[in-house]
């Protein structure tokens, strides 16, 4: 090899910040660099293989993966080698000098100063390689690319602003960290911590962890060198998802899914299954107790971890649950799959396919049984997940009746983030009611004071809630359960039957008493209303607006709006309060005369104030205020 030549180079600003927080870390739970760094391994490893998958040859003779971990404590170092995949030059400025990673990256974006915030993050996220200098003083990596002609390289930094890099003796591929450990840290190199802590973090990494131990590591002395370094192999159990589910303990469930999604959280609930026949799998899924803060970037869903025979093929597997079941992590072990599967193959795979629906029939199972069997569980769940849940409504007509018994909305019967299901809904139902009722809205109190829900009020009718923007697409798949239709009640002409006969009356004979008026109303209020009709849902308020039965209605009308699209509005039907004292001085202006031009303006403040009520904008704020104020000073002058 020709003489080597150093090169220094200047880690980027984000780098230099993060080590910047490592090395001045406070965090208690340092020992979290071993298993980031022990991950990093094996997912070189995993690599390795998988690139092997099509040429075995470029392992060489070299065909054991594995993980060795060894302490020299006279030197103070720690030192971690494994035989993966290795880096090139390039790949080690890219990976090691930059934040490309994902974990690490997602971790920066959270970052905010606060010394006591950011701490919590750096167990929530990992922050991965560069955690090894809340430990070290000094890193040396050697590294050799598989498959790769490039000379070895050596990196090194001391976690300040730079590191060096320069070519190095070592011709077998993978990658060895020389830790060199501070000297407060000195605990990481001592066996039986390194050994606990590995045991603790490690035992699910599929590849051998091997602990390079000194035979009695008590004994001091002269020969302490000499002693011959035994091998103890720290994990190698079988993966806790090929166990009998009676061997497993809760625990190591729990902590299962803690190794496998980093969250500090246990999962709400798992499950665990083991299928032979004529496919053979196993699936362990688990819902979390918190969402991820990427959940609504369907790109970036992390889907669950794919296995084939136990070997790891892919991380964040989309194809195996539907997408509005991406919050759910876990893996799923497959025999009948071919070990060089692709993520293209993955997505016309008919074992997949299989998989995906049989996955999603147990989650739902799972989530069934929790909402029966702990409901404060169950909102918690909601609360975080609801929102995913119902893109199922337009996504998956297979499990709509499972869907419809998890679907859960807050209501005029509830407190606010606080649920009422379906099945719940029902034997609440007031007897005479047939219909199950929903209001559409933008948020708790806007629905709640809705004049349009007066009726429902006074007649102790329970309405659902419908305040989230996905609502409205939901009740386009949602228009029956158990055999009732589900009624928007700001839509259509509202007939409660048996339970309104007396006011069916008074509408009648008002409808005919106020026909006049009623054209009038139409005909001076522009063309903004198809029509003006009396009412029986109003108790307080004199008027309020409703959409025709298959109109979009105002809610939909905002939330297309919000979202920049074009949408024509279509004519409102006013429906006018026959027993309020506003409705009736009015009628008899009109009767009076006709020609009042004072009528036009009260019509208008009419329609203004029923759009406000409902929640949306009206056409000319200032012209609406100078028509209140103008009443207000007659009121008032009159004293
Ligand atoms: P993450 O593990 O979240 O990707 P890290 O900071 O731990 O982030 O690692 C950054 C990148 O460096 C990894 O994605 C990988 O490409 C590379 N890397 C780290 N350790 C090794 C290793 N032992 N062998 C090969 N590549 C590694």
């Amino acid at each position: 090899m020709t003489a080597a030549t150093q090169e220094k180079l200047e880690f980027q600003t984000e780098v230099k910040q993060l080590l910047n927080l490592m090395i001045h870390s406070l965090y208690s739970n340092k020992e979290i660099f071993l298993r980031e760094l022990i991950s990093n391994s094996s997912d070189a490893i995993d690599k390795a293989r998988y690139e092997s998958l099509t040429n075995v040859d470029v392992l060489g003779d070299d065909k054991t993966f594995r993980i060795r971990v060894s302490m020299d404590k006279d030197a103070k170092i720690l030192r971690i080698t494994d035989n993966g995949v290795g880096m090139t030059r390039q790949e080690l400025i890219q990976n090691i000098g930059t934040i490309a990673s994902s974990g690490t990256k997602k971790f920066m974006e959270k970052v905010t100063g606060d010394q006591k915030k950011d701490m919590s993050l750096i167990g929530q996220f990992g922050v991965g390689f560069y955690s090894v200098f809340m430990v070290a003083d000094k890193v040396v990596l050697t590294t050799k690319r598989l498959g790769s002609d490039e000379t070895a390289m050596r990196w090194e930094s001391t976690g300040d602003g730079s590191y060096t890099l320069e070519a190095a003796e070592k011709n077998d591929r993978g990658t060895e960290l020389e830790i060199h450990i501070k000297e407060d840290e000195k605990e990481f190199l001592e066996e039986y911590r390194v050994r606990s802590i590995i045991r603790k973090y490690s035992e699910y990494i599929t590849h051998p962890i091997i602990l390079m131990a000194k035979e009695d590591d008590k004994e001091e002395g002269k020969d302490k060198d000499a002693k011959a370094a035994k091998e103890e192999v720290l994990n190698g159990k079988p993966p806790i998802w090929r166990r009998s589910k009676n061997d497993i303990t809760k625990d190591q469930y729990e902590e299962f899914f803690k190794h496998l999604t980093f969250d500090q959280e246990a999962p709400l609930a798992w499950s665990h299954n083991q299928v032979e026949g004529a496919m053979e799998y196993t699936t362990l899924l688990y819902v979390p107790g918190k969402a991820p803060y990427d959940l609504y970037q369907p790109e970036k869903q992390n889907g669950l971890n794919l296995y084939v025979k136990r070997v790891f093929i892919m991380n964040d597997c989309k194809e195996l649950v539907p997408s509005y079941l991406r919050f759910v992590r876990g893996i799923v072990d497959s025999e009948d799959l071919p070990l060089n599967v692709s993520r293209e193959i993955l997505q016309k795979n008919a074992v997949i396919q299989k998989i995906n629906k049989a996955s999603a029939k147990k989650v739902l199972q799972l989530l069934e049984t929790m909402a029966k069997e702990d409901k404060d569980k169950y909102r918690a769940f909601w609360k975080e997940f609801g929102n995913v849940m119902k893109e199922g409504f337009h996504m998956n007509w297979e499990n709509l009746d499972e869907l419809k018994r998890l679907v859960r909305f807050e209501s005029s019967k509830t407190k606010a983030e606080d649920y009422v299901g379906l099945e719940e809904y029902v034997p609440r139902m007031q007897s005479g009611q047939k219909d199950i009722y929903f209001i559409t809205g933008e948020n708790r109190q806007a629905v709640e004071h809705s004049p349009h829900l007066e009726v429902f009020k006074s007649k102790d009718i329970e309405v659902l809630f419908l305040i989230d923007p996905i609502d409205e697409w939901v009740m386009q798949t949602l228009t029956e359960f158990d055999g009732k239709k589900l009624v928007n009640v700001t839509k259509g002409d509202l007939d409660l039957g048996d339970l309104s006969k007396d006011e069916k009356k008074t509408q009648k004979e008002a409808q005919s008493k106020y026909k006049t008026f009623m054209k009038d109303f139409e005909e001076k209020s522009g063309d903004f209303l198809k029509e003006v009709r009396v009412t029986s849902r109003l108790k307080e308020s004199p008027c309020c607006l409703v959409a025709d039965e298959q109109d979009m209605g105002a809610n939909m009308e905002r939330i297309l709006k919000m979202a920049n699209q074009k949408v024509t509005a279509s004519k409102r039907i006013l429906e006018i309060n026959p027993d309020h004292a506003i409705t009736q001085s009015l009628l008899r202006m009109y009767e009076n005369d006709a020609a009042n031009p004072k009528l036009k303006d009260w019509y208008l403040l009419l329609v203004d104030q029923a759009l406000l009520a409902e929640g949306s904008e009206i056409k000319d704020p200032a012209g609406y205020v100078a028509k209140v104020n103008s009443f207000l000073t007659e009121v008032l002058a009159k004293g």
